[in-house]
C-alpha cells in the first residue's frame, strides 16, 4: 500500500481554526487580545519571510502582531532594552525573536532576556527546565507539532520505539522529551551515532532533524514507519528538500510528511497556539 503522504497544511489550517476560536473567546469572555511581537535583526531573507508568515497567520486569527526590525549594527544592549520594554508590555503576551541573529550579538543572553511567560517559542533556559523534568511551560513550537501529527495520525506512541536524527535545543532534544513523556521508547542520534541506518531501521516513528538534503535513504526505514522530515534544505535550484528522500522512503513507510507542507505550515501554527496560551495564562 502506498504511505499516506500526511497533510502539514492542512492539520495547521485546523490548528489555526482552533486558535482563533480561543481568541474569539478570551476576546468576549475578558476583552484581551492576543498579542506576538516578533524582533527580527538584520536582512536575512528567510527570516524576513518566516516573520511575515507568522505575523499574517496571526493576524488572521484574530491576534495582534508587531514587528521589530533592527539593522545588522544593533547592539546587544540596545536589543535586550527592547525585549525588557515588551516583557513590561501588558498588551504583548508572546515574544518571538527570530534566529539567526547577527554574529555580534549572543544568542543565549538574547533568549534567556525573554520573559519566561511570553517566550512563545519555548527556547528559554527555563522553559527548557521546565520541559525537561515534566512541568508545564510553553513547548518549543517544531516538537509540539510533530507530537500533534502523531496524535492526528492516532499512532500510539506506548512503548514505541522513536529514533530521533538530531540533537539541536530546538528540534532534536525537545522532540524527544515529548515524546519521552508520551512514552516511547527513544533513541537520540547525532553526527556520532555509529551505524546510524541500523539504527533508524528500528524505528516505528523516525523523526529527522538534520539539515542534510535526502540523507536518510529508503533501506533506512522499516517497512510501515512513520516518517517525519523536519528538514527544510535549499537546494541550488532554489526548490526545498528535506531530509530524508521522499520517493525511496515512502516506498517502506506507511506514513511520510513531504517537504514543503509537511512540518513547517504546524511549526507556524503552534507559535499562534503558544501565543493564545500565554494571553489565555495572563488573563486568568
Ligand atoms: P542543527 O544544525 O542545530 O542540528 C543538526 C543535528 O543533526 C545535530 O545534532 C547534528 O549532530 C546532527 N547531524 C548532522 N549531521 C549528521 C549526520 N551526518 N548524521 C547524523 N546526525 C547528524 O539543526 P536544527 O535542529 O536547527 O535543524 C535541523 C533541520 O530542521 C534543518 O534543516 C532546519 O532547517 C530544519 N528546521 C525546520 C523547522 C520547521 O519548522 N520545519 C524548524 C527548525 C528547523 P551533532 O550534534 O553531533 O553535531
Amino acid at each position: 500500500m502506498p504511505a499516506t503522504r500526511i497533510d502539514g497544511k492542512k492539520l495547521a489550517a485546523t490548528v489555526r481554526g482552533e486558535v482563533k476560536r480561543g481568541a474569539a473567546d478570551l476576546a468576549e469572555t475578558t476583552g484581551v487580545i492576543p498579542g506576538l511581537a516578533a524582533i527580527r535583526v538584520g536582512d536575512d531573507p528567510a527570516s524576513e519571510v518566516y516573520v511575515r508568515n507568522k505575523r499574517r497567520a496571526c493576524e488572521k486569527a484574530g491576534m495582534v502582531s508587531w514587528e521589530h526590525h533592527l539593522s545588522t549594527e544593533t547592539s546587544q544592549a540596545e536589543l535586550l532594552a527592547l525585549i525588557e520594554r515588551l516583557n513590561r508590555d501588558d498588551e504583548v503576551h508572546g515574544i518571538l525573536v527570530q534566529l539567526p541573529l547577527p554574529r555580534s550579538i549572543d544568542e543565549a543572553a538574547v533568549l534567556a532576556a525573554v520573559s519566561p511567560d511570553k517566550d512563545v517559542d519555548g527556547f528559554h533556559p527555563v522553559n527548557a527546565g521546565r520541559l525537561m523534568s515534566g512541568q508545564p511551560a510553553p513547548r518549543p513550537c517544531t516538537p509540539k507539532g510533530v507530537v500533534r501529527m502523531l496524535d492526528e495520525l492516532g499512532i500510539d506512541l506506548k512503548g514505541a520505539e522513536v529514533v530521533v536524527v538530531g540533537r539541536s535545543n530546538i528540534v532534536g532534544k525537545p522532540v524527544s522529551l515529548l515524546l519521552l513523556e508520551r512514552h516511547a521508547t527513544v533513541t537520540i542520534c547525532h553526527s556520532r551515532t555509529r551505524d546510524l541506518p541500523a539504527v533508524c531501521r528500528r524505528a516505528d516513528v523516525l523523526v529527522v532533524a538534520v539539515g542534510r538534503p535526502e540523507m536518510v535513504r529508503g533501506d533506512w526505514v522499516k517497512p510501515g514507519a512513520v516518517v517525519i522530515d523536519v528538514g527544510i534544505n535549499r537546494t541550488e535550484e532554489g526548490g526545498l528538500v528535506g531530509d530524508v528522500a521522499y520517493e525511496e522512503a515512502a516506498a517502506a513507510a506507511s506514513a511520510i510528511t513531504p517537504v514543503p507542507g509537511g512540518v513547517g505550515p504546524l511549526t507556524v501554527a503552534m507559535v499562534l497556539q503558544n501565543t493564545l496560551e500565554a494571553a489565555q495564562r495572563w488573563a486568568r
